[in-house]
This record gives C-alpha cells, sequence and structure tokens, in this order.
C-alpha cells in the first residue's frame, strides 16, 4: 500500500507527532512524507519515510489551512496514495476535513486504534468526549486518517529516501479564507500536545501566584503546564494552556491534576493519559475516579513536598 503523511515542524524540527504516524503508516506499506518548508529531512527517513515531498513555504505564507488544503490535494491526485494520514492536532484538524472534502473521500478522525486488514481499514475512537470508545471499520480507499498525538509510538527504522520538490499550485484568491496574523506563543516549556509530562492546575490554585507551586514542579519534571476551563476563564493562564473539550487535548505519559474536581469536560482532554496523578484535598472529587493515583491533601502542601523529592531522585 502507498501512504502519506502530512508533517508538522516548529522551527525546522519534526513534531514527535508526526513521527508517531510515520511508524503507523509504515506498517502498511510505503511512506511517504509532504512537508511545507524546511526540516530535519534526515530524521523523516530516520523513521521510515522513503520519499520526501518539499513544498516551499514562501508560496504558502502567511499559513491558510485552505492553501495547504489545495496542495495536498494536488500532491494526492499526483501520487495516488492509499492512506493520507494527518496528526489529531489542531492543524491537521483543520486541513485533513478539507482535503476529504475536495477529493470527496472518507476520513476517520481522532483515531486511537489502527490496524488495515485485508483492505478493510478498522479504526478505534473516543466518543461523546471520551465517555466512550467506537470501532469503525471502513472498505473504501483511499481515505484520511487522522491520529491521536501519542497513541502510538514512534519508532526508529532508517531507510534511504528520495526527496522531491513539488510546486504549490494555486491562486490567492481561490482560498476561501485567509489567515490575516499568527501570534506565536512565547514558552521555553515543551509544547502542551507534545509533552511526556503535564503538570495542570485549576480553580483550586486559588489564583494565578497558585500556579507557581505548578511551574516548580513542572520545572523538575522537565513537564508542560496546562489549566482547567476555570482557571483559564478566571485569567489565570492564557487560553492557550487550557485542556479539554474545548481547549487540547493531551496524552502524556503522566498528568498531574492540581485542584481540578474532574468534570467531563476537562476529562475529554486527558483521559487518553497514561497514568493520571490527582491532588485533591476533597476525597470525593470526581477526578479521583479515573486518577490511578490520589492525593487527598491540600495541593500548597503537597506540591512542594513531590518537587523537592523528585529533585533529589534527579539529582
Ligand atoms: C461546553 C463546555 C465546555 C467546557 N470545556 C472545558 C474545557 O475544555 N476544559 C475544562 O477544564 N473545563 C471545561 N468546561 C468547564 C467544566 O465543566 C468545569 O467547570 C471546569 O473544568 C472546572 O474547573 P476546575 O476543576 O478547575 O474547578 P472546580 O470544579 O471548581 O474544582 C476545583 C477543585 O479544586 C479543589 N481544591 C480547592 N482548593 C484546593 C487545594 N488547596 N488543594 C487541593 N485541591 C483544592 C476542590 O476540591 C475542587 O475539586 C466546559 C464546560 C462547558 C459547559
Amino acid at each position: 500500500m502507498k501512504n502519506l503523511v502530512f508533517i508538522e515542524h516548529a522551527d525546522g524540527k519534526v513534531k514527535k507527532a508526526s513521527l508517531e504516524i510515520i511508524s503507523v503508516a509504515l506498517e502498511y506499506g510505503d511512506v511517504s512524507a509532504i512537508v511545507v518548508g524546511d526540516v530535519d529531512s534526515a530524521t523523516l527517513s530516520q523513521f521510515g519515510a522513503s520519499k520526501i515531498i518539499n513544498v516551499a513555504q514562501d508560496a504558502l505564507e502567511p499559513y491558510s489551512s485552505g492553501a495547504y488544503a489545495k496542495v495536498i490535494v494536488d500532491c494526492v491526485n499526483q501520487e495516488s496514495p492509499d492512506l493520507i494520514f494527518f496528526s489529531a492536532s489542531r492543524m491537521g484538524m483543520e486541513i485533513a476535513p478539507l482535503v476529504a472534502a475536495n477529493l470527496k473521500i472518507s476520513m476517520a478522525s481522532d483515531c486511537i486504534g489502527f490496524s488495515v486488514d485485508n483492505g478493510t481499514v478498522k479504526i478505534d475512537r473516543p466518543v461523546y468526549s471520551g465517555k466512550s470508545f467506537v470501532s469503525v471499520a471502513y472498505n473504501q480507499m483511499p481515505m484520511i486518517v487522522t491520529i491521536r498525538p501519542n497513541s502510538f509510538e514512534a519508532k526508529e527504522n532508517p531507510v534511504s529516501a528520495e526527496s522531491v520538490n513539488f510546486a504549490a499550485n494555486f491562486e490567492q484568491n481561490d482560498i476561501a479564507s485567509r489567515v490575516k496574523e499568527v501570534i506565536a506563543s512565547v514558552s521555553e516549556r515543551v509544547d502542551l500536545t507534545e509533552a511526556n509530562i503535564v503538570v495542570s492546575g485549576g480553580r483550586g490554585v486559588g489564583g494565578p501566584e497558585g500556579f507557581a507551586p505548578i511551574e516548580l514542579l513542572a520545572d523538575e519534571m522537565s513537564a508542560a503546564v496546562g489549566a482547567s476551563r476555570a482557571a483559564v476563564d478566571a485569567g489565570w493562564r492564557d487560553h492557550t494552556d487550557q485542556v479539554g473539550q474545548t481547549g487540547k487535548t493531551v496524552t502524556p505519559q503522566l498528568y498531574i491534576a492540581c485542584g481540578i474536581s474532574g468534570a467531563i469536560q476537562h476529562l475529554a482532554g486527558m483521559s487518553g493519559t497514561k497514568t493520571i496523578v490527582a491532588i485533591n484535598k476533597d476525597p470525593d472529587a470526581p477526578i479521583f475516579k479515573i486518577a490511578d493515583y490520589g492525593i487527598v491533601g491540600d495541593l500548597f502542601e503537597v506540591l512542594p513536598i513531590l518537587a523537592e523529592e523528585i529533585k533529589k531522585i534527579r539529582s
């Protein structure tokens, strides 16, 4: 089978989620990677992409999902892949449906399970904000699949890769919506959706300054910092930190929820985590129902002790 994988990158560094989808796709055939802009192409071949299709970024500036979708549609028409993979990231969720609609092909979104058996694509995905899971079978190819980040392992599989250029061919007037400005968030921390460890704070932190012990623990663990919507709505954190149904979906190895009650809309964004630790002073807080480890206590007492112990272990 032929697979096409859309690669996301930040400052030329390929995102982990894109390497994960290369690994998924590689199990079912050859992988061609389409990438807009300059990336470290050695990383792509290191993980198994045997063809790298480069699109010059200049032609697609400023970013617009419509322009990206147009280029990918043209590329699909030229390459005729059986499966087209995107990460179920904000960018993937924006572009993939446009490509599917344009090509009039099926799309399976936000997959956490994926296999192909005798030409039938089988996927698992969460529904109802992660309350249930469905398994769906598709009998038509080509089709589009978006894969939830951190659901599969990125495995190295070095191959020699051919590198080709692909010319973007569209008129700006063809694009229905245009992005006027991109304001990058300034943070030294690892991206929330890519992080292996996330420490999050909720209304229980009491105010913006209440995030200080959360930042401290996150520093010790090289973790990203998240927040509940209550903390974001109160203006204590930027909305880019929000985890949940109307925020970001994170699937780290470890999620530490501090002063977060565990509303269904919050769980929707983090219940795919491998290990959940909850710190809450209310023993009946719903978050304890899904936590693997629970600490009943005041976060302002617990977090400094945790940070201190982790510092000892890591030093
Ligand atoms: C359409 C819709 C979409 C939504 N989307 C999202 C979303 O994307 N993300 C999201 O998070 N929410 C979302 N919400 C809001 C959600 O329903 C909850 O209101 C919100 O998650 C509650 O945030 P919280 O847990 O921080 O606050 P609370 O529910 O008020 O919980 C605070 C917790 O902190 C504990 N606490 C207090 N002090 C301490 C202390 N000193 N030490 C330890 N524990 C302490 C309390 O016991 C309590 O359990 C959405 C709601 C709707 C209707």
